[in-house]
């Protein structure tokens, strides 16, 4: 059901039939070499009402239910409760039913009251998907309920999900404090805890007894610890007024005035942001972050470079700069690292998707920014050219998003912080002389909870903590904002009330298919639809840019259009960025004489 069909009227249900016989051979072989159990996963239950329980589902269940009958088959879903499906999945031929009971416990009343008397429930108590360590004591209640209703035979515990999204082992973070380490659990950890609580079940004596006391104390003294409350941070998020999240002036008038202060040309060319991250500028890194090297050589080689992107981009005529981002080594890590309430781990390296990692930072308390982060390097940039510097900021979304998160206050408080801090950094950049600054927001569209009635909510905050972030500049400032999808559809409105002046997306690989969104939405800013694909070391040519631009013409008014690359350079080599970004501006230069 989560598959995506490329025939249009091709419903991936009828496919059904011919996936099942592959199962039950699957099933059979399972079976011979002695499983007893199996665990299907599916996670599309956990979404939409909109998309209710099929009675097909019941037949694929009966026909693999009765392949053998020493397999027994538990079925999983996670990330959220069951909610409509819950009923008729409770029906289904199966042994046991696993619920995520950490981010949906109400879904126990409904298993209690309706699931037969033989089925199993797999109650999920340990939070799979952060790296918080449990509360025991509660959810030993929870388990406590359950057996009351159940008896120990049919209970398993367990986490709510796979232990993949988090790092592997506690133990291996030899250089953080005892008093964060004591609030953390990694799968290891989570396997220890999911262990203990089985046991503790029947036998709170012992060994039991103490590690439930200490786990009590910690929940305790966490609770009010002065590392994670700010009292002056509370303070200032309690006063966020409606006003805050609003430019002076609307579009329009912004719009002229920006377009005197930056006098830029008709479909004006830009980068996101990043150049290559080479060989060279990682070693330096890596050297620096050992000691070998000071900071006023790190610093020295970081202006190098800057410089060298500064003048090849006036070389080939590009019309707003970056300084190239060769401070970064990721886009939320460095910002991160620059913020109280982060901390970093030396190993709690975590897959991202297919075999990329990422090394998330883990917010732990409340959020602030003690000195600007970014400022002295934009300011560096701008000193070289009398071009406009682009200065360039992670939005607080995708920070929050691309972050373990607190489990102590809603996401959309700690949101909020990031938002403030990020606010003040803005200010400080427009008030170092910086003209346009851009908040990449490449995460806003995959935080988009599982269910659609839970989109409102999300998108209320999310684009609120946009417009807090972005929102105290004057209208002379230009706020660019950058997202890396090309599926707006669904948020296209919440895209448009962010209020940027200016906003770059993906759209090379779908041949700016999506810019029919924009035309039926009438987006009313700027829009600079990515012209070439930076996931590719492929050089485009000046003509297909020009036809790939020339089709969002036939969307967008020129007055809207600008000219950049898919998103940032980090991952290409300098050849090819030349090469490619050269042959952007001739596309551009070409294309003005035909609609000046
Ligand atoms: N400014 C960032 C860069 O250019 C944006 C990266 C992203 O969108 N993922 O690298
Ligand atoms: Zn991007």
């Amino acid at each position: 059901l989560l598959g995506k069909t490329k025939e249009p009227n091709l419903q991936p249900l009828s496919l059904l039939d011919k996936l099942l016989p592959v199962y039950e051979e699957l099933f059979l072989q399972l079976a011979n070499a002695g499983a007893e159990w199996v665990q299907i996963d599916e996670p599309c239950f956990c979404l939409d009402s909109g998309q209710p329980f099929l009675p097909e589902l019941a037949v694929a269940y009966r026909r693999l239910a009765s392949v053998s009958p020493r397999l027994r088959i538990m079925i999983a879903a996670y990330f959220g409760g069951f909610g409509e499906n819950l009923s008729a999945v409770l029906q289904l031929p199966v042994s046991a039913v696993h619920l995520d009971l950490s981010r949906a416990p109400q879904q126990l009343d409904t298993f209690f009251s309706e699931a037969p008397a033989p089925l199993s429930l797999s109650a999920g108590l340990i939070d799979g998907r952060n790296i918080w360590r449990t509360d025991l004591g509660q959810a030993l209640k929870l388990a406590e309920h359950a057996i009351k209703k159940r008896g120990t035979d049919r209970l398993f515990i367990a986490p709510s999900c796979s232990l993949l999204h988090v790092p592997v082992d506690l133990d291996l973070e030899t250089e953080m404090d005892n008093e964060l380490r004591g609030w953390l659990s990694f799968a290891k950890q989570k396997v220890e805890e999911t262990v203990l609580l089985a046991r503790a079940v029947s036998d709170r004596s012992g060994n039991v007894a103490q590690a439930l006391d200490a786990n009590r104390a910690t929940m305790l003294k966490k609770q009010t610890s002065a590392r994670i409350h700010n009292e002056q941070v509370k303070q200032r998020l309690a006063s966020v007024t409606k006003r805050m999240l609003q430019r002076e002036s609307p579009y329009p008038a912004r719009r002229k005035l920006q377009q005197e202060s930056l006098r830029l040309p008709l479909l004006p060319t830009t980068t996101i942001g990043s150049f290559p991250q080479t060989s060279d500028v990682r070693a330096v890194r890596a050297e620096f972050k050992a000691g070998k090297r000071d900071l006023a050589n790190y610093e020295a080689f970081l202006r190098t470079e800057i410089e060298k992107a500064v003048r090849f981009q006036e070389e080939i005529g590009l019309d707003l700069l970056v300084h190239g981002e060769f401070e970064r080594n990721d886009m939320v890590e460095y910002f991160g690292e620059h913020l109280s309430g982060f901390s970093f781990t030396q190993n709690g390296w975590v897959q991202s998707y297919g075999s990329r990692c990422v090394k998330p930072p883990i917010i732990y308390g409340d959020v602030s920014r003690p000195k600007p982060m970014t400022v002295a390097w934009s300011q560096y940039a701008q000193s070289l050219t009398t071009k406009p510097m682009k200065g360039m900021l992670t939005g607080p979304v995708t920070i929050l998003k691309w972050s373990f998160v607190r489990n102590d206050q809603p996401l959309a408080d700690t949101c909020r912080q990031i938002a403030l801090s990020i606010r003040d950094e803005v200010g400080d950049l427009e008030a170092a002389g910086i003209r346009v600054i851009q908040i990449d927001e490449p995460a806003l569209r995959e935080g988009l909870p599982l269910r659609r009635d839970e989109w409102k909510e999300y998108l209320a905050w999310a684009v609120d903590a946009f417009r807090l972030a972005t929102s105290g500049v004057s209208d002379k400032t230009q706020i660019h904002t950058h997202m890396c999808y090309a599926e707006f559809n669904d948020i296209i409105e919440a895209i448009g009330a962010l209020d940027a002046d200016v906003i770059s997306i993906e759209t090379s690989r779908s041949q700016m298919e999506l810019l029919g969104t924009f035309k039926e939405y009438k987006y009313p800013n700027e829009i600079g639809p990515g012209v070439y694909d930076i996931h590719s070391p492929r050089v485009p040519s000046r003509d297909e840019m020009v036809s790939l631009l020339a089709s969002a013409l036939k969307v967008l008014s020129p007055a809207q259009l600008w000219v950049n690359p898919d998103c940032g350079l980090k991952t290409r080599q300098w050849k090819e960025v030349r090469a490619s970004l050269a042959a952007m501006v001739e596309a551009a230069r070409t294309l003005r004489q035909s609609v000046a």
